[in-house]
């Protein structure tokens, strides 16, 4: 197949049974309404290939089943694989709100260089299996999540010291069939979905082997117990903002998984290469790619609202220089995003790596600059979007006149013009996705230090010494 319709995704995450809670109530996820809209958003992935206008950028080939596959399933190979990568994360974020497809992508590309490494060096056959595995989620077009973070216990101790030995998720019985697991992922995202991918969190020590585990679980599996906090925007007004991002946590009970499913397991000096790798994959993703496709919309945002409040945004000096403020913020991310692309390399497996310090230096880009985003729109909106009437006020024929009279603001546009504008903005300010995505802009990825962690490894600052002692005329 490898190709699926957005209502066969809809279908085969019917066809699932998984222990899936949300507010205290076991529910299958699609029955929960702000689930349903998290599962929409993933959607978008699925309808994007059968789009006239996309499908030329959502579909590829792979080179493992030879069939036309979903572009989150594919790992990119080459440069112009990896752009085209930015331009579909651009878009989705732009028409359908933090997509969480993106994710396991960026994971899938991490254990596949992985378990290429590993094999090289102790002989042991995870890179084909994993190869199998992604055959198969290409050809059946899954979405996974990434149990990546940990429950964690204490922060100041690691994995093999921690009180509980199940803050972290570990290996707790191999079998000739296969290995149990046991422990939490979260936060994580979780739109509803087919898979869960399993790795460790951070790099391990010697001893702490039972920790270094990669796999790769079914939703349903028993033992896997699900709870998700959907943060959605208002669905009421007749708007297209119809998203929701759901994260939660994932509790794997004594979870058994066939050693086919299994892409690591007790590799420690391999989990921080995994980590790693990720880390670049998803801050060049989430942190460069993505927010250019957020920051087009607020800019769009910014314009109609001030013209919707009578106001002109290119010749009112103050704001059209907000709007070139916002545009910016939007354009740095792109510039981390391309130059990434064109700074990157190939790695022995056949994957394609986004430069490092580009990647990073987008996550730290978005931690600082989506507050700012948000301020800028927020000054140029006005304070109404927390006052707004909603869709539901405006129909009632009792406060109709008094919406339509009050609520109009430039006398050439409709009142129902202003306040769909409005509704986008209180959307994308004020709901719970929206403040969501302020916390993801801090953690997504991982959270400031570990950025600031990565340049350590990955600049030169000894050719930087060097240069300036050569200036400097000492000899080294
Ligand atoms: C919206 C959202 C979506 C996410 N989606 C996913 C997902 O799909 N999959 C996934 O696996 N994860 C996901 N995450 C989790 C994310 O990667 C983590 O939140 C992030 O890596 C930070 O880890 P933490 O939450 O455990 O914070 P912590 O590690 O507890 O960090 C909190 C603070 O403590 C500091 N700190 C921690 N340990 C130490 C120490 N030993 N010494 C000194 N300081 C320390 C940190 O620097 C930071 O300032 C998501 C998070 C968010 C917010």
């Amino acid at each position: 197949m490898g190709l699926k319709t957005y209502e066969e995704y809809i279908e085969s995450l019917r066809k699932l049974k998984p222990q899936h809670y949300i507010r205290g109530k076991k529910i299958h996820p699609l029955d929960d309404p702000e689930l349903r809209m998290a599962a929409d958003t993933v959607g978008f992935t699925y309808k994007a290939a059968f789009m006239d206008e996309y499908k030329d950028l959502f579909r590829t080939r792979s080179d493992l089943t030879g069939e036309e596959i979903n572009v989150f399933t594919h790992i990119p190979k080459n440069t112009d694989e990896m752009y085209n990568w930015c331009k579909v994360m651009r878009i989705s974020t732009a028409e359908a709100g933090c997509i969480l497809r993106c994710v396991t992508n960026d994971l899938l590309r991490s254990i596949y260089v992985t378990t290429y490494e590993m094999d090289k060096k102790y002989g042991t056959d995870y890179h084909q299996r994993f190869r199998e595995y992604l055959r198969y989620y290409q050809k059946e077009d899954l979405y996974g999540i990434t149990g990546m973070t940990d429950a964690g216990g204490t922060r100041a101790l690691p994995p093999g010291k921690q009180p509980d030995p199940d803050a972290f998720v570990r290996v707790v019985e191999k079998r000739s069939d296969g290995i149990v697991i046991r422990g939490a992922k979260g936060p994580v995202a979780i739109a509803p979905c087919h898979e869960i991918i399993v790795v460790p969190t951070r790099g391990l020590r010697e001893g702490e082997s039972d920790y270094a585990v990669v796999c790769a679980v079914p939703a349903d599996a028993p033992g896997v117990k699900i709870v998700v906090r959907p943060r959605a925007v208002d669905p009421s007004p007749p708007i297209n903002l119809k998203t929701s991002a759901s994260e939660g946590m994932v509790f794997l009970d004594d979870v058994f998984v066939p050693w086919d499913r299994v892409f690591m397991c007790g590799e420690y000096d391999f989990a921080y290469r995994l980590v790693d790798l990720f880390t670049i994959f998803h801050r060049h993703t989430c942190g460069a790619a993505c927010k250019r496709g957020f920051y087009d919309l607020l800019c769009g945002a910014l314009i109609c609202a001030a013209e919707a409040n009578g106001l002109d945004p290119f010749r009112v000096g103050h704001i059209r220089d907000k709007l070139i403020d916002l545009f910016a913020l939007g354009e740095t991310s792109w510039a981390h995003a391309v130059a990434a692309v064109y700074e990157g390399y190939v790695t022995e497996p056949g994957v394609f790596i986004p430069a490092p310090i580009h990647a990073n230096l987008a996550k730290l880009h978005q931690t600082r600059t989506v507050q700012e985003a948000y301020r800028i729109l927020m000054d140029v909106a006005s304070g109404m979007p927390v006052s707004v009437p909603t869709y539901e006020d405006y129909e009632n024929p009792e406060l109709k006149s008094y919406v339509e009279k009050y609520l109009k603001r430039n006398p050439e546009m409709p009142t129902e013009y202003t306040l769909k504008i409005i509704w986008l903005i209180e959307n994308l300010l004020l709901s719970p996705w929206a403040a969501r995505n302020l916390i993801l802009a801090v953690h997504g990825g991982g959270h400031d230090q570990a950025s600031r962690v990565m340049f350590l490894r990955h600049v030169d600052w000894d050719r930087l010494k060097k240069l300036a002692l050569r200036r400097a005329n000492i000899s080294a």
